[in-house]
Order: structure tokens, then sequence, then C-alpha cells
């Protein structure tokens, strides 16, 4: 029976209080052991001077009572709440204030493109008919269907191929304007190599209010699963990181913490980063091929992986909520040539800052290499370097910017690091061979390790990407534990 069963959850995570929830809905008795002192790992926010800087969301899939994936958040505690669903998916504007606004609103989007293109009718009319068309099928409302549920795709793959094969950039080629042959590229967080199909369903779940944003943001977001496995009787201990994975004859008994006290359980599942549970934890002791290949080749740099915010004395009421806006010269910001910033306008989510006033934040890539081979006092200068350089790029294009900032705030990936113990502070990467589509439904390195009993990966570093689908792995692994014990799997909601 699970109710005599000990779990160990190895971090507060989103796939950890996923798992740790539907733990507890079971009858296991788990509990949550966290290095932080706050749940969410990335899925975080801080507060500097009454705003609220987000560290992680821009999308949250399964906002719309119709969706599979908001049952899930409703079972999490993490639905209802009041959602934000800003106009645009996001903006480009040139140097010469010319802008393509990437509406939600897919027949205002058809206009303004058909005004701002009018010879390139034939591919706009294609790829605005795509996104009508996804607006009645949520991908990723598949993470939780049940096989035959699975057919309900089948009327969308020869769509999600078509779309998939093709990288925005490519989508971008097919436009004789020369805007919007360059802007294509950067309808997806500014990603020219994410596959069309990818914007089309960003696109698509705006459009249908299936793509939101919970007010309050990451933290609150995730504090309110936090909340609900305490509701259900879990225990989470924060500060309190594990050392090492304590296993006897191949099979996980339980955990040691970095305090040296010992915990015994009868299944350990590890939300943690990868590397130190596989290589660190256990000790590298039970690996495939591909988890080597995988850890052996991190990425030189990662997008998204530098924040820049800053709290601004002002609204920016007529921006869209994200803005590539191309620079007229190219400046260096850590080391990286960049012609363009990517602002995000928290003017959509007024609780972010004090009234009248804006978060806005410009996110670029980073490499955590070159911002670790800085001395202390070489990081603080380039972390102010950095946001001065930005500073003036915005003064430019919103006069008054430099005096209206209130507070500035620089987080680097040696920051994420620090507060999540994610490998170089970087977000799971690709894997060799699979696409970000794979990425999306789950997919990926495996969530076990062989020749390892009674243990489980779930989250990122165990194969997926984004909120969606680290939830649904915790959700998973349950359903799947309580399979083995010969018991039905049972959900509730808050
Ligand atoms: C900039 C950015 C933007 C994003 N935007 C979106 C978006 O718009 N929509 C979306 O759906 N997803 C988005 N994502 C992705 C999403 O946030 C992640 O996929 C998800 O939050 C990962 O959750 P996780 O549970 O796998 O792990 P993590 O968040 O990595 O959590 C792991 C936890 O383990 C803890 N831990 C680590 N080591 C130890 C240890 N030794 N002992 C104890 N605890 C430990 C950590 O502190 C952390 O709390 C974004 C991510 C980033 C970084």
């Amino acid at each position: 029976m699970t109710a005599n069963k000990h779990l160990i959850i190895i971090g507060a995570g989103i796939g950890g209080l996923s798992a740790g929830c539907y733990a507890q809905m079971n009858g296991y008795r788990s509990r949550i052991f966290e290095r932080h002192s706050l749940p969410g790992g990335v899925c975080t926010g801080w507060k500097r001077k009454g705003y609220t800087f987000d560290g992680c969301m821009h999308h949250l899939v399964g906002c719309s009572p119709a969706a599979r994936t908001h049952r899930m958040w409703r079972e999490l505690g993490a639905m209802p709440r009041p959602v934000h669903f800003p106009e645009d998916l996001i903006g480009i504007e040139n140097t010469q204030g010319k802008r393509f606004i990437v509406y939600t609103d897919l027949d205002r989007l058809e206009a303004h493109m058909r005004a701002l293109a009018p010879a390139d009718g034939k591919v706009i009319r294609e790829f605005v008919s795509a996104a009508r068309r996804l607006t009645r099928f949520s991908v990723m409302d598949m993470l939780l269907a049940t096989p035959w549920k699975m057919v309900e795709a089948l009327p969308y793959m020869g769509l999600m191929g078509k779309w998939g094969k093709r990288t925005l950039e490519q989508l971008g080629g097919r436009f004789t304007d020369p805007f919007l042959r360059r802007a294509m590229g950067m309808i997806q967080y500014d990603f020219p190599d994410m596959p069309a199909l990818i914007a089309l369903m960003f696109l698509a779940g705006c459009a249908s209010g299936n793509f939101g944003w919970p007010a309050g943001g990451s933290l609150a977001f995730a504090s309110a699963i936090a909340e609900r496995y305490v509701a259900l009787g879990g225990e989470i201990t924060y500060r309190a990181p594990v050392e090492t994975i304590m296993v006897e004859e191949d099979t996980a008994v339980g955990v040691r913490l970095s305090d040296g006290s010992e915990h015994r359980a009868d299944v350990v599942i590890s939300n943690a980063d990868g590397r130190t549970t596989i290589f660190d934890m256990l000790e590298g002791r039970y690996t495939t091929p591909l988890i080597h290949a995988f850890y052996d080749n991190p990425p030189q740099q990662q997008e998204m992986a530098l924040h820049v915010s800053f709290g601004l004395a002002r609204g920016f009421p007529d921006e869209p909520h994200m803005l590539v806006l191309w620079l007229p010269e190219p400046v260096e910001i850590a080391g990286q040539h960049c012609d363009r910033l990517d602002i995000e306008f928290f003017n959509f989510a007024p609780e972010m800052a004090p009234a009248g006033k804006t978060a806005v934040q410009v996110v670029a890539p980073a490499s955590y290499d070159d911002w670790q081979a800085l001395s202390p006092a070489a990081y603080r200068a380039e972390k102010a370097r950095v946001a001065e350089t930005i500073t003036t790029c915005l003064e430019r294009r919103f006069p008054g910017f430099a005096a209206q900032v209130e507070v500035t705030d620089v987080a680097t990936p040696l920051t994420t690091e620090r507060f999540t113990g994610s490998f170089k502070g970087y977000q799971a990467w690709g894997i060799p061979g699979q696409t970000m589509l794979h990425a999306l439904m789950g997919k990926g390195l495996s969530k076990t390790l062989p020749g390892l009993t009674n243990f489980h990966m779930v989250g990122q570093w165990a194969g997926g990407l984004g909120l969606p689908n680290v939830a649904a792995m915790g959700r998973k692994v349950i359903a799947d534990l309580c399979k083995r014990d010969g018991q039905r799997f049972t959900t509730t909601q808050a």
C-alpha cells in the first residue's frame, strides 16, 4: 500500500512540487528537500524597491479552462487565478521606427501584415490560416492525453509536419518585403532557428486564450503550488542541499544532506540539476553514452541567460509587451555583439510595479564561462557596464529613460547557478538528434538511470521544456508509481 511508502523529492522546482502534490493526493508520504529558501527553481522572480522582476514566465500554457493542462494547474492549486492576455505576441521595430506587431487577434494581425507588405498576401494568408487552424488544437494537451485521445492530433499532423520543418528565418525568406523578410525570424523570442510551428502554436494559443500570463508572475505561480503541496500534507525543507543519493545494492534508499543528516525513503525522485544528480549525488555510477555526450557538450552560451531589469517611474502604454528593437549601431553586451535589444515591458501586469510605474527587462544571450572568468571586482564592473550600455540605447529610443530609472538589477548565469544549482546557470539544452518539438513533448534524457532502482528524475533535466511539461512529468511519475503499487491514480482539485 502506498500509505506506508516514503518518497523523497530533491528540489522544489515545478517538476518536484508537482510530483510532491500528486504523491500526496495518492497517499504517499513525501518530503521535499530544497537547497534554496524559496520554491520554484528557475520559475522565479525577485523584488527590488517595490518592483517585481520576473526571471522566467513569458507564456503559460493552460490558461483556458477548456484545456487539459488547465485541469492539471487546478489540481496543483495554481489555477484559477487572474491571468493577463497581452494584445501582442511580440513587436519588432526597425531603426526608422517602422513596426510589425504580431497581434494575437488574428484578423487584426492579417490586416496589419497586409498593410505592411501588400505584395506578400499569399504567404501572409498561409501563415495566418495555419494559426487559425491551430486555435482548435492544443499540442501541449497531448502531454496529458490518454493514448486513445491522441487521435485528436491526427487531423493536424500534416499541418504540423509542414510548419515544423521550416524555421522562422526560412519563412521570412518567402517574403518580398525587406522589413518582414528580416522581422519574421524574430517573432518567437527572437530565435531565428525556431521552427515556424512553435511560433504558430504560441500565436494560436494566445489567440484562443490558452496562453496567458498569470498575475504576479513566476514566483507567485510557484508559491501557489508549494502552498498546495503543504496543504496536502507534504513537507518542504528549505536551505537543505542534498549532497548524496544513498544507494544500497543498486537501489536508491535515501539522501544525505550537506549537513551530514541522512534521510531514508522507499523512492527517491530528483528534480535537481541533472549533472549534479548523476555525476555528484550518484558519482557517475549509472549513466549512458547519451548522458555523457549531453553533459560533455554544454553550449558555449545560452539565450535569455542574462536579465537586465529596470524599475521605471513611468508608464509605457503604447509599447507591445515584448519588443525587438533594432539598434542604429551595434553594441557589445557582455562580450556579445548585439544589433538589437529584446525588451519586455510589464505594462500589461500593473502588479509588477508601483502605480504608474513599469518593470522593464532586457534579456540577452550570455556565456557562463565568460562571466565566470571575471574576478569579483571585474564581474561587478561588467554588470554595471552592461546596464549602462542598455540604458544608453533605451535613452535614445525613449528620451528621459535614464532619469526615470529607479532601480537596476543584472542577473547573469552565475546568479541562476547560485540560486538553483543549475549547471552553468543554463536551462537544459537540446539533445543531439532531437528537435524543439521533441523537447516540448517531454522526450529527452532518460527519466530513470540504467541499473538503479527506486530512483526517478523529473523536470527539465529528465527531458522536456517548459512549465506544463515538467509539471506533467511530476504527475506521470506518480501515476507510474501507483501502477507499480497496484493502486488507481487519483487526483483532486484545490
Ligand atoms: C528565462 C526563462 C524563461 C522561460 N520561459 C518560460 C515560459 O514562458 N513558459 C514556460 O512554460 N516555461 C518557461 N521556461 C522554462 C521553465 O521555467 C522550466 O522548464 C521549468 O521551470 C523547469 O522546472 P524544473 O522543475 O525542471 O526544474 P528547476 O526549476 O531547475 O528546479 C530544480 C530545483 O532543484 C533545486 N535543487 C538543485 N540542486 C539541489 C540540491 N542539491 N538539493 C536540493 N535542491 C536542489 C533547485 O534549487 C530548484 O529549486 C523558462 C525558463 C527560463 C530560464
